[in-house]
């Protein structure tokens, strides 16, 4: 039996007038103009030699002709592997050589980079070719030929190319429990489960305007936002770096029906609404939350401010960006992520192996259509997580008696002070209800006496007073004495990654030493 997968952009052929990307750049492509775009880019890669499996490296932000780059890379069998158009050339360098990449596409213009980060992401990316020792193309507005040489291979001849469910469509780096990045292989048959799923779920269809800000090279929007929309034939409105009031606009101009971002994006907008007209975000009924944990207070604030509902889904970049979510009818509970999605199983099972009762705590396990084939080159890493089709998260968690996941935290965020365990997000959560904080992080930081201590780095809000001792006092009231933070630091702005969501692990730890 056939196993082969159809491109995720095939509404071209049912609805090639439909709006397919909408680019800040003005670039407004209908089904059929991806469609060219894609075919265009896939004959320049065939004319480069590139063909099934081969791993190339897209280094791009979030503009249409990333799109036309990857679905050029899949329509051919090639793999395209994403990385962080913020990554530096060493760290490109690195999954080149890991991945084994035959070429580099970056894009080359200035003003897509981000804001704080280089400017374009094509010098590092060239370096990283250059270091890899393979050809380099810089991706343009006008989708031209490549930049330089023209690379060096065999052409190969035009036609169609079958690719399986199981041939992997996309390599994405992270860092997972431990250790250097390692890839995710991401299949065609996990992208297409991810955009099935979500467009049942969330109840998408044609007439949906999907808009974003995350980065396409994420899971978060590669997988959940871009192939679902392609997959249902909705527009997608791409915003290359996240900007609160671009967002707004984005929102009011395009009229989105539907966004998803993490939550320091949905504080963001609330903050940036100001007294805004509610009319100006009346098309929006939905909004997807994941990548970090929902603050209850940001959630109901949002929601209340938006008129719109936010659910949230939980996953990891190893599944394909999703494993659970709220579903409309079933209502919201704050604090939940969700029920597995459908056709997939979520377990909790102990961190020594045993038994979890219901309502008890354990590692979170998935199985399901959405989990990763491995990761590139590393059957041993690939072993220690992925177990007759179960994939150990590396996340804490609880189910209820009705299939409810709660994620407690990280396990390897757990902070276990005097033998007590704390979770920095129950703790997080309580500091955010506090209406000077805008930004709250909770780690565990050495301690003599205690193994670890509690600390918080707080972003309070402009003008506030920083008042270490008050939000001591706030947490107290709320919390067992052993969780309250015992440091806290004050900071501008908390270290993000990629997506927006808060890096603990690049919270300055000498800050506490400082703290008060
Ligand atoms: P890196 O690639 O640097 O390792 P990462 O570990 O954040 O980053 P991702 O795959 O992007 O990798 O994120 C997956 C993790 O994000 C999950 O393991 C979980 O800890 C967290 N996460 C995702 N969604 C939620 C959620 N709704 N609530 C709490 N945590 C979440």
């Amino acid at each position: 039996m056939s196993n082969a997968a159809q491109p995720l952009w095939d509404h071209a052929a049912s609805a090639p007038n439909r709006p397919a990307l909408l680019g800040t750049a003005g670039q407004r492509w209908d089904y059929a103009t991806l469609r060219d775009h894609v075919a265009a880019f896939a004959a320049r890669l065939r004319a480069a030699g590139i063909g099934p499996g081969d791993r190339v490296l897209l280094v791009a932000p979030s503009v249409p002709e990333f799109v036309a780059a990857y679905h050029g890379l899949l329509s051919v069998g090639a793999i395209a592997v994403t990385a962080n158009t913020m990554a530096t050339a060493p760290e490109l360098e690195y999954i080149g050589a890991d991945a084994g990449i035959g070429l580099v596409i970056a894009w080359h213009a200035l003003s897509a980079g981000p804001a704080s980060g280089p400017a374009s992401a094509a010098p590092a990316a060239a370096a990283a070719a250059a270091a890899v020792g393979v050809p380099f193309w810089a991706l343009r507005r006008e989708l031209g030929g490549p930049a330089g040489p023209d690379a060096p291979g065999e052409a190969l001849p035009n036609g169609p190319v079958t690719v399986d469910a199981d041939d992997t469509a996309a390599i994405l780096y992270t860092s997972g429990t431990t250790g250097r990045p390692k890839g995710a292989m991401l299949t065609h048959g996990n992208l297409h489960a991810c955009a099935s799923i979500f467009e049942r779920v969330h109840g998408l269809g044609p007439d949906d305007r999907a808009g974003t800000a995350l980065p396409l090279f994420h899971v978060f929007g590669q997988a959940c936002l871009l192939a679902t929309t392609l997959r249902v034939g909705a527009s997608l409105s791409l915003l290359p770096r996240f900007d609160p009031r671009e967002m707004l606009d984005l929102i009011r101009d395009h009229r989105l029906t539907t966004t998803a971002g993490v939550p320091t994006m949905w504080n963001a907008l609330l903050h940036a609404a100001g007294d805004a007209d509610p009319a100006d975000f009346a098309s929006l009924r939905l909004a997807s939350s994941g990548g970090a944990s929902l603050p209850g207070e940001v959630k109901r604030a949002f929601e209340k401010r938006f008129g719109c509902t936010i659910l949230e889904g939980y996953g990891l970049t190893e599944t394909t960006g999703s494993a659970t979510v709220q579903v409309t009818d079933r209502g919201a509970t704050v604090g939940s992520v969700g029920a597995a999605l459908p056709g997939c199983e979520v377990a909790i099972r102990a961190l020594d192996g045993g038994e979890v009762p219901t309502g008890g705590i354990g590692e979170v396990h998935v199985r399901g259509p959405v989990v990763m084939k491995g990761y590139w080159g590393r059957p041993e890493a690939t072993a220690e997580v992925l177990r007759d089709g179960w994939l150990a998260t590396g996340d804490l968690g609880r189910l209820d008696e009705t299939g409810e996941l709660f994620i407690v935290d990280r396990t390897k965020d757990l902070v276990i002070r005097g033998g007590y365990n704390v979770y920095p997000r129950e703790v997080e959560e309580v500091l955010y209800t506090h209406p000077d904080v805008v930004e709250a992080a909770v780690v565990g930081v050495p301690d003599d006496h205690y193994g670890e201590e509690v600390a918080a780095a707080i972003a309070l809000r402009p003008g506030a007073t920083p008042d270490a001792a008050a939000l001591r006092a706030w947490a107290k009231e709320r919390l067992s004495a052993y969780k309250v933070p015992h440091l806290v630091a004050f900071v501008d702005a908390l270290p993000k990654g990629a997506t927006g969501k808060i890096l603990k692990r690049a919270i300055d730890r000498s800050l506490f030493e400082e703290a008060d």
